[in-house]
């Protein structure tokens, strides 16, 4: 039996990366899957390659920023598939720059994408779960740097430190509902938001300060030594989304030990 068999999940920003690896791997779990993009178009393709690999699935264009398109994005899951039981709050922005240059503008979009976008979805997918006598699971997309600090980073941390203790509150509102709040804090994994100088090396790149992003920086950083892969990030997203525990109000860490560490850089 597979584990989310007549589940219904939606999937913001599930067009690329880690998102678009959650889909999947819901729908190769036996789920309904609504996928997501701000555009129409990028949704319907990763629901049409769900399809065409055996799954069930729509794409819906709805950008979270805005309520009245979260509202459209989960009735469409209700009336499509008669149920939302999973919501996995992943669509997610950043502008890396140092804080003083950073802009009204620049923060403001940060803080809508990751901090309000995952706070509408909570409290629309909200709504439909406590009409339900179901369990359903909520799942917020937080980072290692929800708890920590970085040059470069501040409304990308501040807004991911936000959506875990959102994740906190909203699990004890939801509580009686069945439902449960569980955040994920993935370290580095490779996709489009993180990658941009991958692969570069430092010795290249002199004027890079210490957290900036070549391969053996992160390596070196992580005790485990390694990146994180999607496969590991789809794992935890099953487990919670199977909702087979007694977790709420959560942050699950997948890092490799990066929090656990703490400091420095690790000799090797
Ligand atoms: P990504 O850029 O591939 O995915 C982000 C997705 O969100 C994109 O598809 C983008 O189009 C979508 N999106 C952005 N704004 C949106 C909006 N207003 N409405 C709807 N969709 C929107 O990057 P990713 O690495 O897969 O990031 C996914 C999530 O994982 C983010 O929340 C990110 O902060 C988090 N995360 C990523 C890493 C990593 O190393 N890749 C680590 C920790 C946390």
């Amino acid at each position: 039996m597979k584990r989310l068999a007549g589940k219904t999940a939606v999937v913001t920003g599930s067009s690329t990366g880690l998102g678009q690896g959650i889909a999947e791997r819901f729908a190769e779990e036996g789920a309904n899957v609504v996928t997501n993009a701000r555009s129409t178009e990028r949704a319907a393709a990763t629901a049409e390659a769900i399809r065409d690999s055996g799954g069930e699935s729509i794409g819906v264009g709805a950008d979270v920023t805005r309520k009245a398109d979260v509202i459209e994005l989960i009735e469409t899951a209700v009336e499509t598939y008669g149920s939302i039981d999973i919501m996995v709050n992943n669509a997610g922005t950043t502008v890396e720059k140092p804080l003083i240059e950073q802009t009204p503008a620049e923060w403001r979009s940060v803080i809508e994408t990751n901090l309000t976008g995952t706070f509408f979805g909570c409290q629309v997918a909200g709504e439909h779960m406590l009409d339900t006598d179901d369990d359903c699971q909520i799942i917020n997309m937080s980072s290692i740097y929800g708890s920590g600090g970085v040059q470069g980073r501040a409304p990308y941390n501040a807004s991911k430190a936000g959506i875990e203790n959102l994740t906190r509150n909203v699990a004890v509102e939801l509580a009686d509902g069945s439902v449960q709040v569980n955040a994920l804090a993935p370290g580095y994994i490779r996709t489009r938001l993180a990658e941009a100088p991958w692969g570069e090396s430092i010795e290249d790149h002199p004027e890079w300060p210490y957290y900036e992003y070549a391969d053996e920086h992160i390596e070196n950083r992580t005790p485990l030594g390694r990146f994180g892969t999607h496969e590991a990030v789809n794992n935890c997203a099953a487990f919670l989304a199977a909702g087979e525990h007694y977790m709420t109000g959560e942050v699950l860490t997948l890092d490799g030990g990066w929090i656990a560490f703490g400091w420095g850089s690790k000799s090797r």
